[in-house]
């Protein structure tokens, strides 16, 4: 006696038949001797690729929901044959259950549930991963960052900027230096030599400056676009990667939030940074100073202070500023992609007074943010502007004083000033460049929280290849709710359509139609139960293998900017001329198209604009046809057409699928002669499987 026949059964539940018996006969044999344990059982489960959840007992509330669950009895360790799998609810207030020796029945709850006291466990699928992948990734960690990666990839060009900024700043001595030996040295003697000399010297050390700025200038330039590109596209894979339930954010605020990104880059790559190398060398400019001008120094040192304690002060204003300022902007963003998106039904309903009060409120409140910012960054310039004022004339007035007392020249009055005004003007611009920091750093952390949402193929993730599929689907205990919607949609469904059968769906208005054909497609995964297509669950198969056998067309209508063959094309990004002409025919495109000047090479603007709606409603259907897949899944295919395009479209559709499996959602008539059965969703169950004509009788009666 093991527990084998349960890992069976857990198998084929959740990876299908074929992959049922595949425990290995090793793992079998160690199923034998796992002991008798709970933990051993759970290690066991573990082992086949499951994740184990206990669960609370309850003697009052026995578990409705969840299943797959293990119920082992308390003391059980004696005894394996107190093992049960709970496969689900069977009919009226029965539990499914699994023995050990593998046979199921039907208990009922109540009395099973309180017969004695079960330690419960809730299995589930483990998200497989291929342990090599995610051991190179925890190496190189920061390498593989979809943002530090390729900043670090650019790491030598902020080396040489770095190197350069060094140079630009020994240079700057150059001007203070020249101007102490003309005082010193050159007007008390009249040295014209000695002055020619000096100015050859400071022409070449000036031209060496503007030519490592410029560099500087480029290398900045350059690390930015190689870092821009692969950023970006990380960014955008993520968008288009993320998982349907986990797409919170308006259209608007996503693109806005793409936008942010610019600017993160722009800071990361402008010269604004290179102000944070020339801080530190503040400290050289200071010794320099010390070093010419002796007590002179206290000038500077005593502005520092100052200068800093007004940047660092308005920083927390600006912060909460920033984060506002943030918020108001997706919000602005995503006012004008919503009417942009939906401009002609604005116009229609006159909806634009709405619109343009949302538009008014949204920059109001930005432009009020943005003016108490400028107010609290003018402050903080204004400050330093003034204690740089008052640097010059301080160091002005000690030289004074140590020039009265023999102690220095003129010169070094002149160099200590030129310096002083060197050391500090970084930290003049410290305010901006705070500010600078804190939008970057909001920027990033919104990007890098969109960086972290769940994507549809996770990294490292491996998946079942099934380059063909035969159409056979299976919906095993069903339930889905929408992610923060209070009601599930979908209750225990429960149905199988072989390979090659033509089914139809029918129901009310959001009966739950529509969520079949996304949760078949992947789009949304079941919060209970398995979806298995083949016999493989659904969430196992390589998402673009499911979609290259499933042929789709949702009831939402899609359309990109591009000609009508490019739409058509759009699952595989090319289409030959042949295979064009021939979905062209079936869903009746060809008829419409043939009388355009252009044809298939006709543009069509945003979403399709410039057909009409039927004539949007056959191209997605054309393109749901091209390479010919095993298994049609069509949401309300026709919503939008007169009774002989839909007459057209579904005589063709009668030939093309044959020997495939047709799913249709429809409420037409017409469609229900391509099926041969008919599913009906009420209330988000199953309210009638059966033949259509045995449903048209029913209704009669
Ligand atoms: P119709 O005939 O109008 O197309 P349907 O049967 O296709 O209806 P579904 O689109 O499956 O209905 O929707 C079923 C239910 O799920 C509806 O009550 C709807 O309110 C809800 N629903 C649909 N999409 C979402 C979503 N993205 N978020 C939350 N709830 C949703
Ligand atoms: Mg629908």
């Amino acid at each position: 006696m093991d527990i084998s026949n349960h890992l069976i059964w857990l198998r084929q539940y959740y990876l299908g038949a074929d992959q049922a018996l595949s425990v290995e006969p090793a793992k079998a044999t160690t199923l034998m001797s796992v002991g008798r344990g709970q933990e051993a059982i759970i290690g066991a489960i573990r082992n086949q690729g499951f994740m184990v959840t206990s669960l609370p007992y309850d003697k009052t509330d026995p578990p409705r929901t969840g299943f797959p669950l293990l119920l082992g009895c308390a003391g059980f360790t004696a005894n394996l044959d107190e093992l049960f799998t709970v496969m689900g609810i069977g009919s009226g207030d029965q539990y499914l259950i699994l023995d050990g020796e593998g046979e199921s029945r039907e208990v009922p709850i109540d009395t099973f549930w309180r017969e004695r006291e079960w330690w419960v466990l809730q299995v589930t699928l483990a998200p497989v991963t291929d342990s090599s992948i995610e051991q190179t990734t925890d190496q190189s960690l920061l390498r593989n960052h979809w943002f530090f990666g390729p900043l670090l990839r650019a790491k030598g060009v902020y080396f040489q900027v770095a190197i350069a900024a060094l140079m630009v700043n020994v240079f700057a001595l150059t001007t203070s230096i020249f101007s102490m030996i003309v005082y010193d040295r050159v007007i008390p003697n009249q040295a014209i030599d000695t002055l020619t000399a000096l100015l050859v010297g400071a022409g070449i050390v000036f031209l060496s400056d503007f030519i490592i700025r410029t560099l500087r200038g480029y290398f900045l330039d350059s690390a930015g676009v190689a870092a821009d590109t692969l950023i970006g596209e990380a960014l955008f894979e993520q968008v288009m990667e993320i998982k349907t339930s986990h797409r919170t954010e308006s259209s608007g605020a996503t693109a806005s939030l793409m936008k942010e990104f610019e600017a993160l880059r722009d800071f990361l790559t402008s010269t604004t940074l290179v102000t944070l190398i020339d801080i530190p060398f503040a400290i050289v400019f200071l010794l320099v100073i010390w070093s010419i001008g002796g007590p002179m120094v206290w000038v500077p040192l005593a502005a520092i202070p100052l200068m800093l304690g007004s940047g660092l002060l308005v920083q927390p204003i600006m912060r909460r500023i920033t984060k506002a300022n943030q918020v108001d902007g997706h919000r602005k963003h995503s006012v004008l992609v919503e009417t942009l998106q939906g401009m002609d039904t604005v116009k229609a309903m006159g909806a634009s007074q709405v619109m343009m009060k949302r538009w008014r409120t949204a920059v109001a409140s930005q432009s009020q943010l943005g003016l108490r910012q400028r107010m609290w960054a003018s402050f903080a310039a204004n400050v330093a502007n003034l204690a740089q004022q008052l640097v010059q004339v301080g160091v002005v007035t000690v030289g004074f004083f140590l020039v009265g007392e023999g102690a220095l020249g003129f010169g070094a009055i002149i160099a200590c000033t030129i310096l002083s005004g060197r050391a500090i003007s970084p930290l003049a611009q410290l305010t901006q460049l705070l500010t600078k920091v804190n939008q970057s750093m909001a920027s990033y952390k919104s990007l890098d929280a969109l960086m972290g949402l769940p994507r549809e193929h996770m990294k490292g993730r491996t998946y079942v290849r099934r380059p063909s599929l035969k159409g056979r689907i299976e919906f095993r205990h069903v339930t889905f709710t929408y992610p923060e919607a209070s009601q599930p949609t979908l209750k225990n469904v429960n149905f199988t359509i072989e390979a090659g059968e033509h089914v139809g769906i029918l129901g009310r208005i959001g009966s739950g139609k529509s969520t079949i054909a996304k949760l078949l497609l992947g789009i949304y995964q079941p919060n209970d139960g398995v979806i298995l297509v083949d016999g493989v669950n659904v969430s196992q198969i390589d998402p673009d293998d499911l979609r290259r056998n499933l042929g789709a067309v949702l009831q939402d209508i899609w359309l990109s900017a591009g000609s009508i063959r490019d739409n058509i094309a759009i699952r595989s990004g090319s289409i030959s001329n042949e295979e064009l002409l021939r979905v062209g025919a079936i869903t009746g495109v060809s008829q419409f198209v043939d009388l355009l000047p252009q044809g298939y090479e006709t543009q069509l603007r945003e979403r399709g604009e410039g057909l009409s709606g039927g004539q949007r409603q056959a191209i997605c259907t054309a393109r749901a046809l091209v390479g010919a897949p095993t298994t049609l899944v069509l949401d309300e295919p026709t919503s939008a057409m007169d009774q002989q395009a839909e007459q057209t479209i579904v005589n063709c559709l009668a030939q093309e699928s044959n020997n495939k499996t047709l799913l249709v959602v429809t409420h037409k008539a017409a469609l229900m002669k391509l099926v041969s059965r008919v599913l009906v969703i009420d209330g988000g169950k199953i309210a009638y499987d059966g033949p259509p004509e045995r449903l048209a009788q029913g209704r009669g009666a």
